[in-house]
């Protein structure tokens, strides 16, 4: 694989330091810290699962490694260079680094037909040489075929299968390095899901492409992923390989996640519901995020409770393997404390480890 960098394969295809995301008080609501504090490095011709429940930043996170939102504090690094919100910049990153939504339907338009749709992206990049060729080629590794086939339909032609792949070969064919795809088969039928996902798995395979795949199912992450990013308000709270985090988790949040699966009850998990109220990022619990609801700590006596301090002591953020246990560059970890190694951001992981 190449990495396109000097520094070896070590440089992540792109990286986020101490990213922090907050949206301006409104409605009588404070500010929402959707993204607050996240390390995390997606590496070449990695497929990386970013998983979590609706509201916990994940959409934030992916816009931001996009370029279509601007960091708070935190820098987005593509292959270990920080990105510069520049109108050039932006436009190249933006080419680089492919965004895939959940809804093809309302990604693509009714009055566009295919060729159109997937030639947009190329006329506004001025790469009109070889269009045809190009378009045909993007829809072909979309799985398109044959690509002349589909070229004149339109979007109400097509099954919503049929126009994700039409929105990934709009994608494919500005020849990306990385896709960012938003929870790509939520909107789909269960039946066409895994087709789209082995699509990705195949683009990886085919190109060399490294894809962060956001989620709000866990057991997707099999399917699909090397690695795994378990994200709670905010933080990622939970990463390692698909066969750390699936088979063996360590925090309690991902261990709730689990239990709910089809699978993680076969294997005689009993489902752990969280209690408490859902999580909302324009009031964060101070200590460990998690512990008002976080089942390990309610299972505690109160001297343990005390002793855990899960209410609270803060955690340190999660370093992702970023330098050996702290993250490089002076400020990386500016107001959250050190980053640090390890897989869990959780007292009660520390105090049995
Ligand atoms: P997810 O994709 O995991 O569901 P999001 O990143 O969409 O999470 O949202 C994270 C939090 O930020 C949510 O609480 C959401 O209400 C809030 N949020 C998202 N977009 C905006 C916005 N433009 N302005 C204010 N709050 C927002
Ligand atoms: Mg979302």
């Amino acid at each position: 694989m190449t990495t396109g960098s000097t520094e070896g394969a070590a440089v992540p295809a792109l990286e986020v330091r101490d990213l922090h995301v907050t949206y301006p008080a409104r409605g009588g609501r404070g500010p929402a810290r959707a993204v607050d504090g996240v390390n995390l490095r997606l590496h070449e011709g990695e497929v990386l699962a970013l998983i979590g429940e609706s509201g916990c930043g994940k959409s934030t996170l992916a816009r931001a490694l996009t370029g279509l939102v601007r960091p708070t504090s935190g820098q987005v690094l593509r292959r270990g260079v920080p990105l510069r919100y520049t109108g050039a910049a932006m436009k190249a990153h933006r080419k680089d680094v492919q965004l895939v939504l959940q809804d093809p339907g309302g990604a693509l338009n009714p009055r566009q037909n295919v060729y159109g749709a997937v030639a947009e992206g190329p006329r506004l990049h001025r790469m009109t040489a070889g269009l045809d060729e190009r378009v045909h080629s993007a829809l072909s590794r979309a799985g398109l075929r044959p690509p002349q086939d589909y070229m004149s339909r339109f979007p109400h032609q097509m099954s919503g299968g049929q126009q994700q792949r039409v929105v990934i070969a709009g994608a494919l064919a500005l020849d990306p390095s990385v896709i960012v795809a938003d929870e790509p088969v939520a909107s789909l039928d269960a039946s066409v899901r895994g087709e789209i996902l082995r699509l990705l798995l195949d683009l990886r395979r085919d190109l060399g492409l490294s894809s962060l795949v956001v989620s709000h199912d866990l057991g997707l992450a099999w399917n699909i992923a090397d690695r795994v990013a378990v994200m709670y308000l905010g933080r990622v709270v939970e990463v390692g390989t698909v066969e750390e985090v699936l088979l063996d988790p360590q925090h309690p949040y991902t261990k709730a996640l689990l239990s709910v699966l089809p699978e993680g009850g076969a294997r005689g998990r009993r489902p752990v519901l969280l209690a408490g109220e859902p999580p909302d990022p324009t009031a964060v619990p101070g200590g460990c995020r998690f512990h008002p609801r976080c089942p390990a700590y309610a299972a505690l006596d109160a001297a343990g409770r005390t002793a855990a301090g899960c209410d609270r002591r803060s955690l340190p953020v999660l370093g992702d393997g970023a330098g050996d246990g702290a993250v490089e560059g002076a400020g990386a970890a500016q107001g959250s404390g050190a980053a640090k190694g390890g897989r869990a951001a959780c007292h009660l992981v520390e105090a049995t480890a």
